[in-house]
């Protein structure tokens, strides 16, 4: 399988919420639309929401994360040949959340990378400053030692799997969302970065913008050239939201 811009993404991450009584709801009242719709739920989901999906519809299911481990005595991990063996179709990994509470490094989020794409499974690489990065102009170095370090040891077949999410940590779950140009910005940056690693394969590799997106600026930040969907957490929590969300950015 090999990744492309063809259509936007509209990625949801559901974090550690929604109760198993929710997900059919949300099932039954999704609209599909012309553009890439995947949702992530919690690990525990994961099997239901394939299943009720699975040859019905056109929404991809995916995991937040998995173990940097193969398999063994990891209290509480999901391994990534458990992630294969459900038959999902993305992973994410390096979520801030991820990075901030649960110490994942540079370096651990390069070997789960490694591990997802060695299995070919579509994986997004969130990478993104916090605040205090940002005001001292740290920016660019930050994305750039994530991107150099996380990809590291990432094939050139392996590449073509990989979508990035720049979440600038100040910008998730804020309310705050950066400028279509701030983004964009960071996104052509981004894609110059990968261009250097990985040559010409890097414009066809799709990178989404996260951190507060809502219907209402979905599509000033879709007017942007290297920004070619959203990773999307509050505002995919309810289909009403995710489907005007999707409807308005494609
Ligand atoms: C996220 O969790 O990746 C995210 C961007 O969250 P929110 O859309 O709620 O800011």
């Amino acid at each position: 399988m090999e990744i492309n811009r063809d259509k936007p993404f509209f990625v949801g991450n559901w974090k550690m919420n929604k109760s198993f009584n929710d997900l059919e709801k949300f099932i039954t009242s999704i609209h599909i639309r012309d553009c890439h719709q995947w949702i992530a739920p919690q690990t525990i989901q994961l099997h239901a929401l394939r299943e009720m999906t699975k040859n019905k519809i056109p929404l991809l299911i995916g995991s937040q994360n998995h173990s940097h481990a193969k398999s063994g005595a990891h209290t509480g991990e999901t391994s990534i040949d458990q992630i294969k063996e459900l038959g999902l179709d993305f992973t994410i990994v390096g979520h801030s959340e991820r990075r901030q509470m649960y110490n994942d490094s540079n370096k651990l989020i390069g070997e789960k990378l490694k591990l997802s794409l060695e299995k070919n499974i579509p994986s997004i690489l969130c990478i993104g400053e916090t605040l205090e990065q940002r005001e001292s102009n740290a920016t660019l170095k930050v994305i750039d030692a994530q991107l150099h370090e996380a990809l590291n040891d990432i094939s050139e077949s392996e590449y073509n799997m990989l979508i990035i999410a720049y979440e600038p940590v100040w910008a998730i779950g804020t309310g705050k969302t950066a400028s279509p140009e701030q983004a964009q910005e960071v996104h052509s940056h981004i894609r110059s970065t990968l261009s250097q690693l990985f040559g010409p394969a890097s414009n066809r590799t799709p990178i989404l913008y996260g951190g507060s997106v809502k219907p209402s600026n979905v599509s000033d930040l879709m007017s942007k050239s290297d920004i070619d969907g959203a990773l999307i957490g509050g505002a995919s929590l309810e289909a009403e939201s995710y489907n005007e969300l999707c409807q308005n950015g494609i």
